[in-house]
């Protein structure tokens, strides 16, 4: 059976079109910066709006935001974006249309030091956890809000990496745990998702995810996206290889395209997704077993790229293939060549440069993470054997790159710590001399 979440009168699921949505990246308590950039979003297409709520203080920033959008004549449905804060998710599902949490936070933590559990521990864990949650469940069923469980990679809790490790089948069973708890109350209006900044374990994830529910007769809406996939063309180039491929597959129902940018250019790029079938149709395609060649003569660039990722990302997921030419009258060969390498790199095919991980921010981010990305690609980008991530907050940027080699995480008014994996180098620091430091550690690394 084809469940179906309605945000708002906005339906997710259940055969209606792929729904896109965006976040905000002001500050919450900014409220007229906030109200502003949503109609900016809203403008250019976006269906949905998520605003990240991280204490109390800004549910009342919430309630502000949604009565001045509404008397601009905005009727655009909201989505709180909460972690860490059962009490916060609770307030907020009273105020907007929907809420997303992310079972890796919201009860259970990860602290990478409970990594063995006995049975009954787990049990007790996932008893503790459906406590916690039945109450948000009840407000949401009261006020029609709905739910997307958004389980992250880079932020599964300690409890399901004791059982399954930190792989996407443990990212597909989270999910499984929050749908078992929402059917115990039959708290239906719900959306997962399962985000990576790595293609292949989002795919991978969304693919488990979605067999496990068709086994259970029960196909809940998915959110598709892939986190921190950066900026420009090779965020946009990640996000249509993922998306895409299982947009192809006919797997998912809403799409965020993530990028390190202004929120309302991820607008354009996820509304070419939504339409993934159609565009794909443009591509042509032949091959002799190792290489893969694609024909796709469409003048815009960015239809190009987005039409070329997702058909090439889709058809690398299911064939061995090693190369990747792509052909179009309108691009010079060097061009060509630099979304070819782009794509096997998002689809780990082959590696031709530094891999950066960047959050597209939100209203946590204290520092200029737009012009310190640009920094870092400027400066770092030359090391395919070197994962780097610029992360917008300390609260959830250290594991949400904890796979990175070294990165750069936002610590408070324009200040940023440098990171070796999880472990913090270096007190806040000006982004420059942090990237010294950086120059320095990367140095070390490499020899
Ligand atoms: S890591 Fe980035 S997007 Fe995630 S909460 Fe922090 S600032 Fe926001």
């Amino acid at each position: 059976m084809r469940k179906m979440a309605n945000v708002g009168g906005v339906l997710i699921g259940g055969g209606n079109p792929i729904v896109v949505q965006s976040m905000t990246n002001t500050d919450t308590n900014d409220v007229a910066a906030t109200v502003a950039q949503t109609m900016r979003m809203v403008e250019a297409g976006c269906q949905l709006v998520r605003i990240t709520v991280p204490t109390m203080r800004e549910v009342e920033a919430l309630q502000q935001i949604k009565e001045r959008l509404r008397a601009e004549g905005c009727a655009v449905p909201l989505v709180a974006d909460v972690h860490y804060r059962p009490e916060v998710a609770e307030a907020c599902a009273a105020i907007v249309e929907k809420v997303r949490i992310n079972p890796g936070n919201y009860v259970d933590k990860r602290r990478f030091e409970h990594l063995e559990m006995s049975e009954e521990e787990y049990a007790a864990s996932v008893q503790a956890m459906a406590d916690r949650a039945h109450p948000l469940f009840d407000i949401c069923k009261q006020h029609g809000t709905a739910l997307r469980i958004g389980v992250n990679h880079g932020s599964l809790c300690d409890r399901i990496v004791s059982r399954y490790g930190n792989t996407p089948l443990a990212m597909a069973m989270s999910a499984l745990e929050w749908m078992d708890i929402c059917q115990q109350t039959d708290f239906q209006n719900i959306v997962f998702s399962l985000k990576s900044s790595n293609v292949l374990t989002m795919i991978e994830a969304t693919r488990l995810l979605h067999e496990k529910m068709l086994e259970r007769e029960t196909l809940y809406p998915l959110h598709l996206g892939v986190t921190e996939a950066g900026a420009g063309d090779e965020g946009r180039i990640k996000s249509a290889a993922g998306i895409g491929a299982l947009l192809l597959d006919g797997i998912g129902d809403t799409v965020r395209v993530s990028l390190t940018e202004a929120p309302e250019k991820e607008v354009s790029p996820a509304l070419l997704l939504a339409n993934v079938q159609a565009l794909a149709a443009q591509v042509r395609s032949r091959h002799d077993g190792e290489t893969l060649t694609l024909e796709c003569d469409e003048p815009d660039r960015q239809r190009w790229m987005i039409a070329t990722a997702a058909f090439a990302g889709h058809e690398l997921i299911h064939h061995p293939y090693k190369k990747l030419t792509i052909n179009n009258i309108h691009f010079p060969t060097e061009e060509r060549e630099n979304v070819a390498d782009m794509i096997l790199q998002a689809c780990r095919i082959k590696m031709t440069r530094t891999e950066i991980v960047s959050c597209p921010s939100c209203g946590r981010t204290q520092y200029d993470i737009q012009g310190t990305l640009a920094k870092v690609k400027a400066r770092f980008n030359g090391y395919p054997d070197l994962k780097l991530g610029v992360m917008g907050c300390i609260v959830n940027g250290p594991g949400e790159m904890a796979d990175a080699d070294f990165g750069i995480v936002g610590a408070s008014a324009g200040k940023v710590c440098v990171y070796r994996q999880k472990e913090r180098l270096t007190a806040p620091l000006e982004v420059d001399e942090a990237l010294s430091k950086l120059e320095a550690l990367i140095r070390d690394f490499r020899r």
